[in-house]
């Protein structure tokens, strides 16, 4: 299998023309993609400017663009033919890799703009080698940007940073320095298209922990309310779990559980909600922790609970 480590440019229009439309608020100007084998060796490179058709004037305020000029797009083509010889050049068998986790996002909102299906009609599989840099040599929750993992690990600047293909051979050079297999396992999920069924749900185990992407709900109540979600159940024995702390939000967008299983111990669940146009879904990890973390949760959970009181009382004074 090939990794397809890609990286986009996009543009969002100057001030007064920025999100005029508003299913693409970002139009990609920029694809530029390397081709590693399996021993994750460079063998092809993908390198296109795209003719923008949307955004006439560059947004010189967002990072991410700062290299390109409107000038140098006129020599781009059209967005479907790129995209077309895109997916051409990455073949049959490939994962995809991209530093961060909305390059997928956006690559699939623009070429449904341009009527193109989108790459799939579930959750996409791919490496987000940002995290995977944080999970191998920091602490697993900063995101850095590109150039300070490549002065971080002392690779040679060859070519200059901040177009699709420099920042998609940076990123490959970053990867193939990773070598934890703990961290080589950490598959991240675009969820542009969610999972449209319980059958086509995601549910993978990690060594360290296990993760669950739900179907779509029309209400956060309905998805609340779903065993399937907030059922707790030990994911190394499928037994349903002794409930030590209910459910419980201290901001209405994480809810916290934990759970007991007789053979494997305290199980913690997170549940983040998510939305997906007019679909909730929920996104929940399920850790095993010690009984040190179990004090630190619930004098976590009191703590938000007497903030809840404080501000009531407040209110009512
Ligand atoms: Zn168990």
């Amino acid at each position: 299998m090939n990794y397809i480590i890609f990286d986009l440019e996009w543009n969002q229009g100057a001030p007064e023309e920025a999100g005029k439309v508003e299913t693409l608020p970002f139009e990609i100007v920029e694809i530029g993609a390397v081709k590693l084998n399996d021993s994750r060796e460079m063998i092809s490179e993908f390198s296109e400017l795209v003719k923008p058709q949307v955004y006439t004037q560059m947004n010189y305020i967002t990072t991410r663009l700062v290299h390109l000029k409107m000038s140098q797009l006129e020599n781009g083509k059209p967005f479907k033919e790129v995209m077309e010889a895109f997916l051409e050049w990455c073949g049959e068998d490939y994962v995809f890799c991209t530093w961060g986790n909305l390059d997928l996002l956006e690559l699939q909102r623009n070429m449904v703009y341009y009527g193109m299906e989108p790459l799939s009609d579930e959750p996409i599989p791919f490496y987000d080698i940002q995290k995977m840099f944080s999970l191998a040599y920091e602490d697993g929750k900063s995101r850095r940007a590109l150039e300070y993992a490549i002065d971080m690990m002392g690779i040679k600047k060859d070519i200059p940073f901040h177009r699709a293909f420099a920042d998609a051979y940076y990123t490959a050079k970053v990867f193939d320095m990773i070598e934890e297999p703990e961290v080589l396992e950490k598959v991240s999920f675009d969820t542009y298209s969610i999972p449209t069924s319980r059958e086509k749900e995601v549910h993978i185990t990690f060594s360290n922990y296990n993760k669950y992407i739900s179907r779509g709900f029309k209400q956060k109540s309905d998805l609340l309310k779903c065993k399937d979600v907030t059922g707790l159940r030990c994911y190394k024995c499928n037994r349903p779990l002794k409930r030590k702390l209910q459910w419980y939000t201290p901001n209405g967008k994480h809810y916290y559980a934990v759970g007991s299983c007789f053979r494997h111990g305290l199980m913690k669940s997170k549940l983040r909600i998510r939305r997906n146009d007019s679909l909730v879904y929920g996104v929940r990890t399920d850790k095993f922790i010690s009984k040190e973390d179990m004090k630190l949760i619930i004098e976590r959970k009191e703590k938000a609970e007497e903030a809840k009181r404080n501000k009531k009382n407040i209110l009512e004074e």
